[in-house]
């Protein structure tokens, strides 16, 4: 494997390989914003060593189907991830009512747009400077009949230390669960994040929180189970009344204007 401790940028400054993937990916996508109705906040990246034993414990213990970063990429070595938080009006915009709102449905077509060139682009500079990767697309690779895709970004997004699961199932970071999550697979070796010690999610925390249960008005979250078939069919609606804007089977109540909707709340409740 080449060297992936130092790279010269454009600039001539000294960088690393890591450095440089975020700064592609904080560039990125501030400059995107510029011609989107969608607007972001700085994102968030993580990297997951390949080798990472959680990868085999969640293809054995949890998802058969899921594939191995080896199985995409024979000799990878890091999986990076990344979250792209919305602007809190977004959320504001889809807290309420029965259907998603257009704004919400608009921030999931225009990211997954977003996710898809980015990939491209930390592709092509990945292999200008001697490494190869696999882009992964960041939605739409799930079985239709078990709803379960064979790349979870949240699992991966997990194992990469980028946050932590709360109890509407979907990943809390430090910047919170309203956007979206992108990934791609690489034989650069970064350095990988240290995993978060402790919980994210109030719940799990100490019991103080459910307002993610209480804001599922479709049954499909509950305190003690989530019902993927139900919150499909709630999703389906939207994308059947969002069609003209695109593909935007979603939903989202459970995380909008919730305590873990922009933050990472246990690390506020322990800030005071
Ligand atoms: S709304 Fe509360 S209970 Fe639900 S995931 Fe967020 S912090 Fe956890
Ligand atoms: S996305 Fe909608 S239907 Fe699915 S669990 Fe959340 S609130 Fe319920």
């Amino acid at each position: 494997m080449a060297n992936t401790s130092i790279d010269l940028s454009e600039n001539g400054a000294i960088v690393s390989v890591k450095e440089l993937i975020k700064r592609l990916i904080y560039s990125f996508v501030h400059y995107y914003s510029k011609s989107t109705s969608t607007k972001w906040r700085k994102p968030l990246v993580a990297f997951a060593d390949a080798d990472d034993p959680l990868f085999l414990e969640l293809k054995k213990a949890v998802r058969p189907s899921h594939a191995l970063p080896q199985e995409l990429l024979e000799d990878a070595e890091t999986v990076i991830v990344y979250f792209i938080p919305f602007v809190e009006e977004i959320a504001y915009s889809n807290s309420g009512g029965e259907y998603a709102s257009r704004e919400w449905a608009l921030a999931y077509i225009e990211t997954n747009k977003l996710i898809v060139r980015l990939n491209r682009v930390l592709a092509r500079r990945l292999e200008k400077l001697g490494y190869k990767s696999k882009t992964l697309p960041p939605t739409h690779n799930f079985d239709e009949e078990t709803l379960i895709s064979d790349w979870s970004h949240k699992h991966v997004a997990y194992i990469a230390g980028l946050g932590k699961f709360g109890l509407h199932k979907m990943i809390i970071t430090e910047k919170g669960c309203c956007g979206r999550l992108g990934s791609l697979i690489t034989n650069a070796e970064i350095k990988p994040t240290p995993r978060p010690r402790t919980e994210y999610c109030l719940y799990f925390y100490d019991k103080s929180c459910k307002a993610c249960v209480d804001k599922c008005k479709f049954g499909a979250l509950t305190l003690n189970s989530f019902d993927r078939f139900k919150c499909y069919e709630i999703c389906l609606r939207n994308f059947r009344r969002y069609r003209r804007l695109g593909l935007a089977g979603v939903c989202g109540k459970c995380v909008c204007v919730v305590p873990c909707s922009f933050k990472n709340p246990v690390k506020r409740l322990k800030n005071g």
